[in-house]
């Protein structure tokens, strides 16, 4: 849709709650609302188009039978986006994203399109298409494009511009997919605050991240009214929890946790068996899971390709679970786009590609987890 066109709808949305403002996805959430108190999500990287018809098969003859009812789909830069044509990248167009809605639902399965937001905005030195079109939104411009060192670039949390770009994207996300709900990433941001950056330089991490949580909760679930969920890693304090840098923040981070809204959703990833978590310090497994219902949040375990770590993770969420504690989150990461490795690996097909591998770890991840959750169904909830 045109810019202006889709801000008009915005506006006539806004105006309108009981007509424009009601997508028509709406009665159907609330429906898959009532009828899944349980969350069994798989998160789906970056569907291309001429590959739809893979993933339609993924979710419509494999996943929907398994029983997973959330997909988490990982989209980023891969959208044709209208409204910053500048950004867009190799992906769906807004006709694919609405036909992967419309299976989704056929099947039961609530769909949540995933961008990440501040960090994530590179892999190594090279910027991705937002500091590619707006170098000025760069949180460490001068960090070479040659850095050896660089994990990811991020945009800068203090630029004054950068929201009003973010969120025409998001905007356009939520009316392709018809979305109801917007998971923003958020994860692995370590250079916030940078000391080069001459707007952030000297404030408080803490204070800067939440600033970045409040803008996004404003625009998504103030103004346009859908769900936020977040990787939840950065609100984590490395040194009190036993988990290292990258799932929990050594950069002081985690001080936003008192400062952000608790109908946000939080995405809690830790990948490996609690033995390693144990040698690290960690007493009990997983304790964000609990830490974060205590907090007054909802949160939604996530796990990735070592069965007994998902087995564990599972039971450890049932301790002293709270209506807060959502189900469980298949990550597919490393996984190729748009799913056709784990179909062969779910299907038991040959698959020579180089995600094979970690496919088939994934859905043997993915078995174990939902066998243990029908295990105990009444001590799941
Ligand atoms: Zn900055």
């Amino acid at each position: 849709m045109h810019k202006t066109l889709f801000a008009a709808a915005c506006l006539l949305a806004a105006a309108a709650p009981g007509l424009a403002a009601q997508p028509a996805g709406k009665a159907w959430s609330e429906t898959w609302k009532a009828e899944n108190r349980q969350w069994k999500a798989y998160h789906l990287m970056s569907p291309v188009g001429e590959k739809l018809p893979v993933t339609k098969t993924l979710i419509a003859d494999v996943l929907a039978p398994m029983g997973i009812n959330v997909l988490i789909v990982e989209v980023g830069y891969g959208f044709e986006f209208t409204s910053h044509p500048e950004l867009q990248g190799r992906g769906l167009n807004k006709d694919q994203a609405r036909e992967l809605t419309r299976v989704c639902r056929e099947h039961g399965i609530r769909l949540i399109p995933l961008m990440n937001c501040l960090g994530h905005q590179s892999w190594g030195p090279r910027p991705g298409p937002l500091l590619r079109a707006y170098p000025q939104f760069d949180e460490t411009p001068s960090i070479p494009l040659d850095d050896k060192d660089i994990y990811c670039r991020e945009w800068c949390p203090s630029h004054p511009d950068v929201n009003k770009v973010v969120f025409d994207l998001l905007d356009e996300l939520i009316e392709a997919f018809d979305a109801d709900a917007m998971h923003v990433g958020m994860d692995e941001v370590f250079l916030i605050g940078d000391k080069d950056c001459p707007r952030c330089k000297g404030k408080d991490v803490g204070e800067l991240f939440a600033k970045v949580v409040n803008e996004l909760h404003g625009h998504l679930v103030g103004k346009r009214g859908v769900e936020m969920l977040i990787w939840s890693d950065r609100l984590l304090d490395s040194s009190a929890t036993g988990y290292g840098k990258w799932e929990a923040s050594a950069t002081g981070s985690h001080r936003a946790i008192d400062r952000v809204p608790k109908d946000i959703i939080l995405c809690d990833w830790h990948y490996e068996p609690p033995e390693t978590y144990r040698r690290m310090g960690q007493q009990e497994p997983f304790p964000s899971i609990r830490f974060f219902q205590e907090k007054g949040f909802r949160v939604l375990p996530a796990t990735w390709r070592t069965p007994e770590a998902c087995v564990a993770m599972i039971r450890a969420s049932r301790q002293g679970a709270t209506d807060k504690m959502l189900g469980i989150l298949f990550t597919g990461w490393s996984n190729g786009p748009g799913g056709a490795s784990l179909l062969a690996a779910l299907r038991g097909e040959e698959d020579t590609g180089k995600s094979a591998e970690t496919a088939k770890r994934i859905a043997a991840t993915m078995r174990a987890g939902l066998e243990e959750i029908s295990r105990q169904p009444s001590a799941a909830r």
